[in-house]
């Protein structure tokens, strides 16, 4: 069952608010008929879907010759795309780690694999600079690239990140990538401080990252594809899909290799009928397929908040912020080059550890609100915590307030490529809050499997592929979790250092004794004792000593 129309109306926000003028494509096509027959049909006007209508109508692009129909249920970039954080931060050492911890707890890819999806974080940056540098709109989208800081609060956790780069280093070294990924740590604090201007840090990590005005950047890409000369390609706003069946085909415009495979689409304008199907739906993937298919429960929608600071004096010009930011808690910002507004995300940690917010409250489409307590702490943010912050003027400080639907991903990777028994039908989706970093290392290798019907693994790691058996192995992980008495417990768990923000498997234990995750013994794997959200936490358990869990 398909989520739109949507019975509410959506925040704005900072990125919607400032690209709303004539060159926007607000309303494309909102009432023009649909053609009846595509080669190729996209679903789903964000990042995902317009860098994949860029690469396809290139010359020489899969959509070369072709006709190429983009549909949306809203506006371009109206999803996560025009709400999120900016941020291009491709991971480094941290979730090398995270990647190789076993399913259902992390990702459980090998050592190899963990290094190479890293690097694909890092080619997606440079594909980004490369198609920004081409067409020459750096300063339309506000694009910046530099270094993001990662600051850590607590120092005795500075030796192991240590080892845990090295062995980033080492993986890397062994599969021939070449340098350090051009990454360090400022294991001082004074020094720490003085780079990052973030008060109170033990040190901090730099590594390459960028930022961009996402709005700009998706209108950007899907107004280079409708420019195309070799492809006939067209966008269709406020045009939802309410479903697609496979049946045979009587067209006479489809190429005799499409015909049997032919995809009818219904959406709120009438049919269309396409030789191959594309959902680039993130949050919405899981409406088009049944309940007994285990893609269905294998990307869950997330909600989402950032607010726009506007910085004092002291935090413009000359005196802005050199770098992005990840900070301690699961914050981070990007300030933009042109207008020197910052974009705060993340504090949602805080809330739940606060008991101000419910986990299961962040499992909705709905971003059509804001959270009254989640406000407050963006508004304090900068202020609590950049050195010499001083004081805001009126029209400084909070200026905005908008959410966004992200994914929470079972296996922490995208879903990419054709879907399992279903031919000519395509996903590309499940980005969690990272789609900056992957979205196009995913849209320039789904493009060229759309051109060559094979998966390339020198473009995107092979554990990004949908297969049938990947999609079991995530399903297995967690039936033998629950044999185990093991419960999914969708919180923003924290370590004691408050940086981790992981999905856990707890075991309730009323005797306050600590619980078990993923079959290990307290100490035994993972490296910090956490504490669950009191959100899941009945009063009559937390009294007992509730749950235990430990955060790999
Ligand atoms: C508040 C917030 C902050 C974030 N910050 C960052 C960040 O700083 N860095 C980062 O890397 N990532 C961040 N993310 C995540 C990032 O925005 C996403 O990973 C990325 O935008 C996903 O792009 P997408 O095109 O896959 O999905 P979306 O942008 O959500 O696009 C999917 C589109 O599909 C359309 N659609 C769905 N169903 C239908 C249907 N039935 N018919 C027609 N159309 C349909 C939707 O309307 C939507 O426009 C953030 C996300 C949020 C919400």
């Amino acid at each position: 069952m398909s989520t739109f129309p949507q019975p509410f109306i959506s925040t704005c926000s900072h990125w919607q608010a400032t690209n709303k003028g004539p060159s926007s494509l607000y309303l494309i096509n909102k009432d023009t008929p649909l053609p009846k027959e595509a080669d190729i049909v996209i679903v789903g006007g964000g990042m995902m879907g317009c860098a994949l209508a860029y690469f396809l109508t290139r010359p020489g692009g899969e959509g070369e010759g072709k006709k190429v129909v983009l549909l949306e249920a809203k506006d371009i970039a109206s999803g996560a795309t025009g709400r999120n954080g900016g941020h291009v931060g491709p991971a480094t050492y941290k979730s090398f780690h995270g990647l190789q911890a076993p399913l259902p707890t992390g990702a459980g890819v090998s050592r190899d694999e963990a290094a190479r999806i890293i690097q694909a974080e890092r080619d997606n940056l440079e594909i980004i600079s490369e198609i920004i540098e081409k067409e020459g709109i750096a300063e339309t989208v506000d694009f910046w690239r530099g270094h993001l800081c990662e600051t850590h609060s607590v120092k005795d956790k500075l030796q192991k990140r240590k080892e845990m780069y090295e062995d980033w280093l080492s993986a890397r070294r062994d599969l021939g990538l070449k340098g350090n990924g051009d990454t360090s740590f400022i294991a001082d604090a004074d020094e720490a401080i003085k780079v990052s201007r973030h008060q109170g840090i033990a040190s901090c990590h730099l590594r390459p990252a960028g930022s961009v005005h996402s709005h700009k950047l998706c209108t950007a890409l899907a107004t280079l594809a409708l420019a195309s000369t070799t492809s006939d390609f067209s966008i269709h706003s406020w045009t939802p899909i309410s479903s697609f069946s496979q049946t045979p085909s009587s067209s006479s415009f489809l190429s005799e290799k499409f015909k049997p495979k032919t995809w009818t689409i219904k959406t709120s304008k009438g049919e269309i009928v396409a030789g191959r199907l594309v959902l680039a739906t993130n949050a919405h993937t899981k409406n088009f397929f049944p309940e007994s298919e285990a893609i269905q429960s294998h990307i869950r929608p997330r909600l989402a908040q950032c607010a726009l600071i506007t910085p004092p004096p002291s935090y413009s010009g000359a005196q802005s912020l050199k770098h992005t930011y990840n900070m301690t808690g699961g914050y981070y910002l990007v300030q933009s080059r042109l207008s020197g507004g910052i974009i705060l995300g993340g504090g949602w940690d805080d809330l739940v550890r606060d008991g101000r917010a419910k986990d299961e409250e962040r499992e909705t489409v709905n971003d059509s609100q804001v959270g009254e307590e989640w406000t407050k702490l963006l508004a304090d943010y900068c202020k609590t915590n950049f050195v010499n912050w001083g004081e805001e003027g009126y029209g400084e400080g909070l200026t905005r307030v908008w959410t966004g639907i992200l994914t929470s991903v079972k296996d922490y990777l995208p879903l990419v490529g054709e879907v399992p028994s279903s031919p000519g039908l395509f996903v590309s989706a499940g980005f969690e809050g990272h789609g900056m970093s992957r979205i196009f290392s995913c849209a320039r290798a789904l493009s060229q499997t759309l051109q060559t019907g094979s998966w390339d693994d020198s473009l995107l790691p092979r554990s990004f592929e949908i297969t049938a058996e990947r999609l079991e192995r995530v399903q297995e992980a967690e039936r033998k979790a629950e044999r185990e008495g093991l419960e999914e417990v969708m919180i923003s768990a924290v370590g004691e250092d408050g940086e981790e923000r992981i999905r856990v498997y707890a075991k309730k234990k009323l005797d306050g004794s600590v619980g078990v995750v993923g079959g290990a013994e307290k100490g035994e794997k993972g490296e910090t004792m956490g504490r669950a959200s009191k959100s899941m936490l009945g009063k009559k358990e937390e009294e007992k000593g509730g749950w235990g869990c430990l955060i790999c």
